[in-house]
């Protein structure tokens, strides 16, 4: 039986996509051959590739002047990648610390240029995001860099900033494809495909065209934008099945309304939960009301004795993968594009029905 599955990523995959590979695996496209089983290079491949680009570009809206990449090494990999590939090492990018993840980008981009952290959301334990007004911007800047939905904290911008003439650079790992973007505002977005677009192993990266072509003599070939992007992605052989899964969750997305769909779908998803916990009394999400995230909803209990208990009861209900990160404790539930309302719902039914028997 499957179940509703809460994990921060790898998460889950709609079950339309997953039915579809399993009615595919033995025999794709009448080839009798799996489609982890054949050439990156066959025309069958190359087809099906070029496809999952077109159908990401009408989703996102993504203009012809921005190329899109299918890379490895993950949104980690990014953190070093984007410097090494759009910025001189005597040069200075703006990094905006809202948690973990940025704080990660920022340690690795240090090796490579100069940072400055434009505004550090320390002094609210990272339960908020900062205003534009509070962001010290350094003029001529090589990019910025920010999160705009921290994955672990639950914490996302309500807003995306502007940076003017220099540009912005966004981890969208746990928030792509979660509603529309404006991708012209961006000069690069970057996500690792495990939390809303497929398997893990593959990194999608949409970067403007001005951006490309100004790597560091040194930078690996595989991660210098411009050589994949001459290539199609696939100077070496790409991810391919985690390729195939992301073209099926983009048909996916099309077939159920887009990501204006999404939008709706998810602002009602985050809204059911977060009123639930509000309401309860007994639990309790530190995050700033304007920055909560619609992805990822952290929240403790008031009887924090009772974690591995309410753990233990939520997975026989079809609950599971529920326990905070290891960082911060207490409960996550991630909540991304596969997760259905009627799964929000039953694990807001189970809260209430815990609270009343142990409140
Ligand atoms: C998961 C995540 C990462 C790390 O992704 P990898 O693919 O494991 O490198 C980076 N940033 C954010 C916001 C994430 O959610």
């Amino acid at each position: 039986m499957r179940v509703f599955n809460f994990a921060a990523g790898p998460a889950m995959l709609p079950t339309e996509v997953l039915e579809q590979v399993g009615e595919e695996l033995l025999d794709w496209h009448g080839g009798g051959m799996s489609v982890m089983e054949i050439s990156h290079r066959s025309k069958a491949f190359v087809g099906l590739a070029q496809e999952a680009e077109s159908d990401l570009r009408e989703l996102m809206g993504i203009p012809s002047s921005y190329r899109v990449l299918f890379l490895q090494g993950g949104a980690s990999g990014q953190f070093s990648f984007i410097p090494m590939n759009i910025a001189t090492a005597d040069s200075t990018a703006d990094y905006v610390n809202t948690g973990v993840w940025s704080k990660k980008a920022i340690g690795e981009a240090k090796r490579y240029l100069k940072v400055n952290v434009a505004a550090d959301c320390a002094a609210s334990n990272y339960t908020t995001t900062p205003t534009q007004d509070e962001l010290k911007l350094t003029p001529g800047a090589a990019y910025v860099h920010y999160t705009p939905n921290e994955t672990i904290g639950g914490v996302e911008f309500p807003y995306v900033p502007a940076t003017g003439d220099v540009p912005l650079v966004a981890d969208m790992s746990s928030t792509i494809l979660s509603r529309p973007v404006d991708v012209p505002a961006f000069g690069l977005i970057y996500a690792g495909a495990q939390k809303n677009i497929g398997p893990s192993g593959l990194t999608v990266v949409i970067v403007r065209d001005d951006l490309v072509g100004k790597a560091r003599p040194g930078t690996p070939q595989v991660f210098d934008y411009k050589a994949m992007a001459d290539d199609g992605s696939m100077l070496n052989t790409p991810p391919t099945f985690g390729w195939y899964i992301a073209g099926l969750v983009f048909k996916w997305l099309k077939r159920n309304g887009g990501l204006a769909a999404m939008a709706e779908r998810n602002r009602a998803k985050a809204s059911l939960l977060y009123s639930a916990i509000d309401a309860s009394g007994f639990y309790a999400n530190p995050v700033a009301p304007v920055a909560r995230s619609w992805m990822n909803v952290p929240f403790t209990l008031s009887r924090p004795e009772l974690d591995k208990t309410f753990l233990a009861e939520a997975a026989k209900a079809g609950l599971t993968n529920l326990e905070g990160h290891r960082s911060v404790g207490g409960m996550r539930a991630s909540i991304y594009n596969a997760m259905p309302l009627a799964g929000v719902q039953a694990l807001v039914d189970f809260m209430g029905d815990f609270a009343r028997r142990n409140g």
